[in-house]
């Protein structure tokens, strides 16, 4: 509140100098690099949010592919929207993409990634943990092969899923990412700031030019009340983490997971097999009507929703459930179910209860 109150300054004025407001955007830039387990001279830029961050790192990912004879980039199907639009569009204007395939779990196929490579790959951007299954990557084991036939590649990963959610310190191979996505609204932050943390050696081209703030890296007048709420909620997510919080989410989440089998046998869930974000669960029960049961629950006061939530207007179904090999009966059938450290058993049991009283009437 202060932000937008008392100290509502632009951060690069005189003024906004004064009351301290570049210390503000340094202790969130500290805050994201403790939360993420990266170093201190590793680089945070603000940005409007993941979608963002992710054309950021794509359009430096173009820059350099254009810079080097054979050049080509190398992604998944079942990255985010926000990858998958941007880098068909690179496609279609002749630059050569690889695309990772999943397995029925989910999980990037790393002997069909190794066959793909060569040292000619210059851009490689692979999710950590997916929008809609929750399913973990084995992204460390990915980058080993890419850096094994590309040292010079410039990998990123859309990160946005599993930052705030899990503890991403700890692999020494993440550690080798170049660039990562992050963005606020995934771990209670405000909507509307995110990030791209870009390591020490790595320099970017600007995708958004202007004023020269962030160091000439990304213009636009700071967003101060949101950096600072990003940087409250990185705080509180690394402490909870710290605390355990992860198990106990998963309870929850396997609660859930538990006790829809037993309401309906043939129910199925995308990645149950696979490791998987502790939140999120994205299942289908035969026969029901995905659609349906979101508009009819959401008036009850349940929020779920069809696939993610920032394409759930769209009316195709999951892509990720059809590349998993799913049908398209199964994959128009999905709901996700995603749960946070403030969900209770109790409010699983009124979703499991509501759900089986809308399909049995
Ligand atoms: N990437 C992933 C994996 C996401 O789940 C999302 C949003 O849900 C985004 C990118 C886009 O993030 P934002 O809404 O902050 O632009």
């Amino acid at each position: 509140m202060q932000f937008m109150v008392s100290r509502f300054w632009n951060a690069s004025s005189a003024y906004g100098q004064l009351d301290g407001l570049e210390e503000v955007v340094e202790l969130a830039k500290t805050a994201i690099r403790r939360l993420t387990g990266s170093a201190q001279d590793d680089d945070v830029v603000f940005t409007s949010g993941a979608t963002e961050s992710n054309a950021w790192a794509i359009s430096e990912g173009a820059r350099r592919v254009g810079t080097c004879a054979g050049g080509w980039v190398l992604t998944s199907k079942v990255e985010h929207p926000s990858i998958i639009d941007s880098i068909e569009r690179l496609q279609e204007q002749g630059m050569e993409v690889r695309w990772v395939p999943v397995d029925r779990d989910g999980n990037f196929d790393l002997d069909k990634l190794e066959r793909l490579l060569d040292s000619n790959l210059c851009f490689a951007s692979l999710m950590l943990a997916h929008n809609e299954t929750g399913v973990i990557q084995p992204l460390s084991k990915a980058i080993a092969l890419i850096r094994r036939h590309s040292s010079h590649c410039l990998i990123h990963s859309d990160a946005t899923q599993a930052i705030g959610k899990i503890p991403i310190a700890c692999s020494e191979k993440l550690k080798e990412l170049d660039l990562i996505s992050f963005s606020g609204h995934k771990f209670h932050g405000p909507k509307g700031i995110g990030g791209l943390i870009i390591r020490n050696s790595v320099r970017l081209e600007p995708l958004i030019r202007g004023g020269g703030q962030q160091n000439d890296l990304r213009s636009g007048t700071l967003n101060i009340p949101a950096i600072a709420g990003v940087s409250k909620a990185a705080e509180i997510s690394l402490q909870n983490i710290r605390n355990g919080e992860c198990a106990e989410v998963q309870l929850v989440r396997d609660y859930f997971e538990e006790r829809l089998l037993a309401y309906f046998p043939h129910s199925f869930t995308l990645g149950c097999r696979a490791l998987r974000l502790p939140n999120t669960s994205f299942f289908g029960i035969p026969g029901a009507d995905a659609d349906d049961i979101v508009q009819v629950l959401a008036a009850e006061g349940v929020a779920l929703s069809k696939g993610s939530s920032c394409s759930s207007q769209s009316l195709t179904p999951s892509y990720t459930a059809l590349l998993m090999g799913y049908s398209y009966e199964e994959a128009s059938s999905l709901i996700r179910f995603s749960s946070s450290p403030l969900t209770t058993i109790g409010e699983v049991d009124v979703l499991l209860s509501k759900l089986k009283y809308h399909l049995d009437h």
